[in-house]
């Protein structure tokens, strides 16, 4: 049993970067247009229809509906759950390419339905802009990774710097808020002093 539950949305966030997700957790309440950029607000809007039950009014199809795993210690949502084919479905804005950490949200999902009793057997990406569906697989080899991820997750400290390229650093929405290289400079400047 776990007291300190991991939102699923959350997983993606951190394997894009640890930092990020204290940022996310720390400005997610305040208004988004303040430090988001424009892809993340299309995507938010994006998702909007499926957490506000507009894609389908079909009795088989479950949206946006609250998913947890006691076991795991795993919370969240799902976007479309189809009873009839047991088919998971998370749509994405623009999918350029499938990254762990979306494997690592649907899985998280597909433990929460199954403990809640909903058995999955497909699971698919949609991509919005361009129309493409993704099904996906998730091998040992990522289930490994989605572990060891939680637990990296759970045992994370903001004061860690991490080791993420400057290209990401620069394309990250937080980058104004973030201090990793001026924090990385400020420890070797406390040996120096
Ligand atoms: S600026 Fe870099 S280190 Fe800071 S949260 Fe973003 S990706 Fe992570």
């Amino acid at each position: 049993m776990y007291y300190d539950y991991i939102q699923i949305s959350k997983i993606n966030d951190f394997t894009f970067c640890p930092r990020s997700l204290y940022f996310h957790s720390v400005y997610e309440s305040f208004d988004k247009t303040q430090y988001k950029a424009r892809p993340q607000i299309a995507g938010t809007i994006a998702h909007k229809s499926v957490e506000e039950g507009k894609f389908s009014s079909r009795k088989n199809i479950l949206q946006g509906m609250e998913v947890f795993s006691a076991r795991h210690g795993i919370i969240g949502k799902i976007d479309i759950y189809d009873t009839k084919k047991q088919e998971l479905i998370e749509r994405k804005r623009m999918i350029k390419k499938v990254y762990d950490g979306y494997l690592f949200q649907l899985y998280a999902q597909k433990l929460c339905l199954e403990e809640m009793g909903y058995p999955v057997k497909k699971i698919k990406l949609y991509s919005l802009v361009d129309n493409r569906v993704y099904p996906v697989e998730i091998g040992e080899k990522q289930k490994e990774l989605f572990w060891q991820t939680l637990s990296e997750i759970r045992s994370f400290s903001f004061h860690k710097n991490t080791n993420v390229s400057k290209a990401k650093c620069s394309a990250c929405i937080y980058r104004e808020l973030c201090r990793q290289e001026s924090g990385a400079t400020r420890q070797n400047a406390a040996v120096n002093f």
